[in-house]
């Protein structure tokens, strides 16, 4: 499809974050066909995972990372309101325990992957451990940089035991962040998602974005790829995460396993 080939980063290639337009509305021509079109691929999603239940051999692990007030959590909200909750892991990972920093990086991510038949969404993740680390400086370089190749590793393990893995960028501009978290300060009923330190991570936007342009090129991978979705119009972001999603499922194409023998054309007294 044209417009994941537009968003996917091949392996090897650099995401070149600066020169991608997070303001660009891909997908549709505009707001009421994209919105027309989520409501299509939000039922699609609904029948492909209650096939991919019903299969119980195979997974999809969704994998979202951001800048604050990205839309990580609106995607969630929007695109997975047609999929049942029975059969949906949603995980959101925060700075780490004491007890997580007492073991290795993926120790917490391993235990919380989706099961078969599940979709897993990774409210940010692994992710972390390179990007916020780095760029927090909680860990040396010699320590972050090693992360890209467990990481590759531990994708590929999920993806040979059935997991398809898709990872999406949520691409915002610095202003749409102003933006966002001004209004989570202005409106009593957002205020609680702001929180200080938010305004550190915002001082250092630039690093961040570098941090994110060499994660995504070190990382984006035939079995594992990013996605790089422009972030600041929801109902665009929505649905090119939907878009993202109902491909990673049509290609597992789950089957309803067969009857026993003896049910088809039973008839119930
Ligand atoms: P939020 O998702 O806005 O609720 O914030 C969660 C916070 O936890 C973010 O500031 C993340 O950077 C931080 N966080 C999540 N995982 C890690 C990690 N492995 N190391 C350091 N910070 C993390
Ligand atoms: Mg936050």
């Amino acid at each position: 499809m044209k417009l994941l080939d537009e968003l996917r980063v091949r392996p090897g290639d650099a995401p070149h974050l600066a020169r991608r337009d997070a303001g660009a509305r891909p997908g549709a021509e505009s707001k009421a066909e994209g919105l027309e079109r989520l409501e299509k691929l939000v039922a699609r999603l609904g029948v492909l995972h209650g096939r991919l239940y019903a299969e119980s051999q195979r997974a999809v692990l969704l994998v979202l990372q951001g800048m604050d007030a990205s839309g990580k959590d609106g995607v969630i909200r929007t695109v997975l309101t047609g999929v049942n909750p029975q059969g949906c892991r949603i995980e959101a990972f925060k700075a780490p325990t004491p007890e997580e920093l007492a073991h290795d990086f993926l120790w917490r991510v391993h235990a919380r992957v989706p099961a078969r038949g599940e979709i897993g969404i990774f409210n940010r993740s692994h992710y972390e451990d390179v990007v916020a680390v780095r760029v927090r400086k909680l860990a040396a370089q010699s320590v972050w940089s090693r992360r890209h190749e467990h990481i590759a590793a531990f994708e590929r393990l999920l993806t040979d035991e059935g997991t398809a893995v898709v990872k999406v960028f949520l691409h915002e501009s610095k202003d749409a962040q102003r933006k966002r978290l001004q209004d989570r300060v202005d409106d009593p009923e957002k205020r609680w998602k702001f929180r200080l330190g938010d305004l550190d991570d915002r001082a250092k936007w630039d690093e961040f974005q570098t941090a994110y342009e060499d994660v995504i090129r070190e990382t984006s991978t035939e079995h594992a790829p990013w996605y790089v979705v422009p972030a600041d119009h929801n109902w665009s972001r929505n649905l090119c995460v939907a878009e993202i999603l109902v491909a990673a499922l049509e290609r597992l194409d789950p089957q309803i396993p067969p009857a026993e023998p003896g049910v088809d054309g039973l008839v119930i007294d």
